[in-house]
């Protein structure tokens, strides 16, 4: 069960979207009172109430509003009790003074804006002697294993306890809790506003995350990244989730750097069976995992990790396999095109296409080095540019290819352009790295920016005739590959790139 906050400052305004939740399905309301600006009238909010609440006044210290005095509050508690609202918020340290009465539950809270204390057993145990229905324990988490030690509290006793952990790095735990048994989480009515740092809105644990679904059999997936906010792989892995049917989520977890290696020996215990992996830690990764496959140890970085029981963590990169794979299939098409009107014969297009093929790669960061080993290794001759010619040299070094210096990209004769650098990302829209003038017909393109996927680069190669590989394309055949790892199962690529382009560019759909 979701209990989803409200915090307005009139009447009117809360009433309106305690009607709208109820009509959106939500169960249970928290009526925030400390947010009431005017005179409060209990009885309005909550006299004619549509559905079951948990009434709450919470002070400075705990991340309120509250302005009277501490007495005024606690009468105002006890009327909502003497009302027979169905649950009373009290804080640990006043629930002495706020005596049971009818039939209205008391859930005992404890809040820490600042840290996930090392004592947070004892804590519970203290809450544990208050003649609680429910505890609910709240702390910031500094580092990402504070979620596990509070998902832990809820397993610890039979009294239904509400634990989790407040700040980005805390925001898995809000749903995570319930796969651990936590009698219900915290939502708010809207992203906009939230009522406390990290929390999810009512919408976003329903339709991305399907809270109210998640069970102990539910099986847990992860990005983690640092920051973690703008990855799209939550969005596409969980929609192709509850497209197949299947019993499993997928959380994004911010992770520093210094927190890899405990994050990663955490995984298991928080129920998580395989991660994606993204900047900065597609390199570091490789200190702590068990085994890694070939392409891993040769690139030095891989994106995926699986948690195998026996085998511990296994590392691959998808990346590598899905530039490869995009490359193959577009070189494909191309012989299909040529053979379609029945005078040229259809050319073999496997993997000994690239032998005969040069290829041009821009930038010399993590996905020039998948992508230029990909190549490197499928026979085609390769060089390779950047902005900071030492990483191009060094990159070509390893890969016993060339490099050439960034302003004279546009003499290297090219069958294969490929863009590894960000230029032409949102919001620089009108960059390319690419005069167009220097992009031949019959040229392959392939862009690995995905946002937006018509780059001007790729716009400018189909003006010149040259066959285009889109960002989306790699992305979405990169999460194909997890997806398969994760689950054993065949990847719906059609409603992947359907779900990915949607999500970039929702205008294009908006009449659908
Ligand atoms: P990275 O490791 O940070 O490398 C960035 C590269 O771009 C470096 O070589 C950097 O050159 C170069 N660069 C950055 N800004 C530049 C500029 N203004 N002019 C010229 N060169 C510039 O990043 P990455 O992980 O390789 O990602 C690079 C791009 O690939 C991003 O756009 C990312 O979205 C895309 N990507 C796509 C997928 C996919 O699935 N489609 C997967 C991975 C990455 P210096 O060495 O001089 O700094």
């Amino acid at each position: 069960m979701i209990c989803v906050s409200i915090g307005r400052g009139r009447h009117k305004q809360m009433l309106a979207e305690h009607a709208h939740l109820i009509e959106e399905g939500a169960e249970l309301v928290e009526l925030r009172l400390d947010y009431i600006r005017s005179a409060l009238n209990l009885r309005r909010l909550i006299g004619d109430r549509p559905g079951p609440v948990v009434v709450s006044c919470r002070r400075h210290e705990d991340g309120g509003l509250w302005r009277g005095h501490e007495e005024a509050r606690q009468i105002l508690l006890r009327s909502a009790i003497a009302t027979d609202v169905e649950y009373v918020d009290i804080e640990e340290d006043i629930a002495s003074s706020i005596p049971r009465f009818g039939k209205t539950k008391r859930i005992i809270s404890y809040h820490n804006f600042r840290q996930t204390p090392d004592n947070i057993e004892e804590i519970h145990d203290r809450m544990l002697q208050h003649d609680a229905d429910i505890l609910k324990i709240v702390t910031t988490a500094n580092q990402p294993s504070d979620n596990l030690r509070m998902l832990q509290l809820i397993r610890r006793t039979d009294v239904p306890t509400v634990a989790f952990c407040m700040g980005d790095i805390g925001t898995p735990s809000r749903i995570l809790c319930g796969i651990f048994g936590a009698p219900f989480t915290y939502a708010t009515f809207h992203h906009e506003r939230t009522l406390a740092p990290g929390q999810l809105s009512y919408t976003e644990m329903v339709k991305m995350y399907r809270y109210c679904e998640l069970n102990e059999e539910t099986e847990v997936f992860a990005v983690i990244a640092d920051p973690v906010g703008h990855s799209l792989s939550p969005m596409l892995h969980n929609r192709t989730f509850v497209q197949q049917g299947m019993n499993r989520v997928y959380l994004p977890f911010r992770v520093p750097e210094e927190d890899l290696g405990q994050f990663l020996s955490d995984c298991p215990k928080m129920g998580i069976k395989g991660l994606s992996v993204t900047i900065p830690h597609k390199e570091a990764i490789l200190d702590y995992v068990s085994w890694q496959e070939r392409a891993v140890s040769e690139i030095g970085a891989g994106n995926t990790i699986l948690f195998d029981p026996e085998k511990g963590s296994i590392c691959y990169n998808t990346d590598y396999h899905a530039a490869l794979a995009s490359v193959l299939a577009e070189y494909e098409r191309e012989a299909e095109d040529e053979s379609s009107d029945g005078r040229v014969a259809k050319r073999d297009t496997g993997i000994e296409v690239l032998k005969e093929k040069t290829a041009l790669i821009l930038g010399a960061g993590g996905a020039a080095k998948a992508i230029a080993y990909a190549l490197r290794h499928a026979g085609a001759t390769v060089v390779i540019t950047n902005r900071t010619e030492g990483r191009a040299r060094a990159l070509a070094d390893s890969l016993k290819c060339v490099a050439v210096n960034w302003t004279l990209r546009h003499e290297v004769k090219a069958d294969l352009i490929v863009n590894c650098t960000p230029i032409g990302m949102h919001p620089n829209l009108n960059e390319s790295p690419m005069e167009k003038r220097h992009l031949r017909r019959g040229v392959m393109v392939f862009d690995t920016v995905y946002n937006p996927e018509q780059t001007l680069l790729i716009k400018q190669a189909r003006e010149q005739d040259c066959r285009t590989i889109t960002g989306i394309e790699m992305f979405v055949r990169q999460a194909a590959m997890q997806f398969q790892l994760f689950t054993g199962e065949d990847p719906p690529m059609d409603s992947m790139r359907e779900t990915m382009r949607r999500s970039i560019n929702p205008a294009r759909f908006d009449d659908d």
